[in-house]
């Protein structure tokens, strides 16, 4: 990430040096916030690190425009200028996943969700899913969410080895019938296979709609199956591993689909959309567009499976024993360490990851048996294979070692070689 700016002229980019004047507490927990993604190995498997553009992009004056509808079509005079941002979004990430219609308004992964089940089903039809702890989203049919509630949710898994369970699948299918069939995941390092999950959805005339959130960066560069061709419809998020501004895009190439998708965003979900948000997803996509991106991604992909390797050599177990994505869960059940207590010891040592539920988890999510490990951000910032080889001899360390008497030592040694690593890569380049 190219910036000539130092530390102090970062901060001062945005209006917070006045700011800070008027209103230090907020203010201050900017700057604190960008000193904390500045010290940290950040290994959130959903998390990244927006260019400068993408970020300036954020803060423009869009945010003030009201813009209800879509490109040529809106409720509100003077829609000229978003216009042109909106339909650049839409051409670019057209061109990002080689297909006919996008709507690039959703506020986050989860409205993108909430649009498309809105679009295809009525309360109360069957809609089958990937399981929470199986992998899958909250939106995927959860008990807690609207997918859950206003659907009858039936939810596959994987196999005791960690791979999905088509057989389940189509099992279930037959059986249940559903409205709509659901793959892709948050928390599943495989390949999925689209064009099985698509046998199935027309054995049983289902929807295939495929949320691709984690895999999308990985997917434009050409690292990851495309469920483009064999899905109905397609969701993401814009700001994990695709880089750009939290947000989501649904895509399709069926016209009367994406005629009922626009109407399920607005007005069947969302009022005015963010037109400064969807200014940053315009830039972030046309930087996915570029050669560096798909480098960025191959690199994402390299390190990951270097950190998986690594970490299965010294001993840990790794779901499905690898990863062909961003990201690995890791099962810590013979080490004797819950998710929950490793989030913990590993953020005291300047990592930060998540605790996550494995397959068939007998602890409760508030615990659960694993932790999710991802090399995008990390990536971004400029590491490479010896770095996470690196990072996975720590979190080796700080894990093994729960318990052992030296353990607060071990660790404080663990945190200076962190903050080390983090200091040899700034975030940017401040
Ligand atoms: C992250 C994620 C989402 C939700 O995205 P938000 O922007 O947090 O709403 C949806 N689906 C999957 C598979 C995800 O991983």
């Amino acid at each position: 990430m190219d910036s000539n700016m130092n530390n102090r002229d970062f901060v001062g980019y945005f209006p917070i040096a006045d700011g800070r004047r008027r209103d230090a507490e907020l203010f201050g927990a900017i700057e604190d916030e960008f000193h904390r993604q500045q010290n940290q190995i950040e290994l959130i498997a959903s998390e990244n690190f927006v260019s400068m553009d993408v970020l300036s992009a954020l803060g423009n004056v869009m945010t003030n425009k009201y813009a209800e509808g879509y490109p040529n079509k809106r409720y509100y005079g003077g829609c000229g200028y978003v216009d042109v941002a909106e339909k650049l979004a839409i051409k670019r990430i057209c061109e990002l996943f080689n297909c006919r219609f996008a709507n690039v308004q959703p506020h986050s992964g989860a409205q993108a969700n909430l649009s498309v089940l809105y679009a295809l089903a009525r309360p109360g039809d069957v809609v089958l899913g990937m399981g929470l702890a199986m992998g899958g989203h909250l939106t995927h049919g959860a008990a807690p969410t609207i997918s859950g509630r206003w659907f009858r949710s039936i939810s596959y898994g994987v196999t005791e080895d960690g791979f999905i369970d088509y057989d389940q699948v189509l099992r279930l299918a037959r059986e249940h019938m559903p409205k709509v069939i659901i793959c892709g995941a948050s928390s599943y390092s495989r390949r999925i296979d689209f064009e099985r999950f698509r046998e199935i959805s027309d054995s049983v005339e289902a929807y295939l709609f495929a949320d691709v959130a984690h895999y999308a960066g990985l997917i434009v560069a050409g690292l990851y199956p495309s469920p483009m061709n064999h899905a109905h419809v397609v969701t993401s998020t814009t700001h994990k591993t695709l880089r750009g501004p939290r947000g989501g895009i649904i895509l399709t190439n069926d016209a009367s689909l994406a005629k009922k998708i626009d109407s399920a965003v607005f007005p069947g979900v969302q009022g005015g959309p963010l037109m400064n948000v969807i200014a940053a997803k315009a830039v972030a996509f046309e930087e996915a567009l570029q050669p560096e991106f798909k480098k960025y991604a191959k690199n994402v992909l390299e390190n990951s499976i270097v950190l998986a390797d690594r970490l299965k050599e010294l001993g840990l177990d790794i779901i499905s024993g690898g990863t062909d994505s961003h990201m690995s869960v890791l099962d810590l059940t013979r080490l004797s360490i819950t998710g929950k207590v490793a989030e913990m010891e590993l953020e005291e040592v300047g990592i930060t990851c998540n605790k996550n539920a494995i397959p068939f988890d007998e602890l409760p999510p508030s615990q659960t048996s694993g932790i999710r490990v991802g090399s995008a951000a990390m990536t971004t910032r400029g590491f490479g294979v010896d770095e996470f080889v690196q990072i996975a001899d720590l979190i080796h360390r700080v894990l093994a070692n729960y318990g052992n008497p030296n353990h607060e030592v071990i660790k404080m040694d663990a945190r200076m070689e962190a903050a080390n690593l983090c200091r040899r890569f700034p975030l940017y380049n401040t």
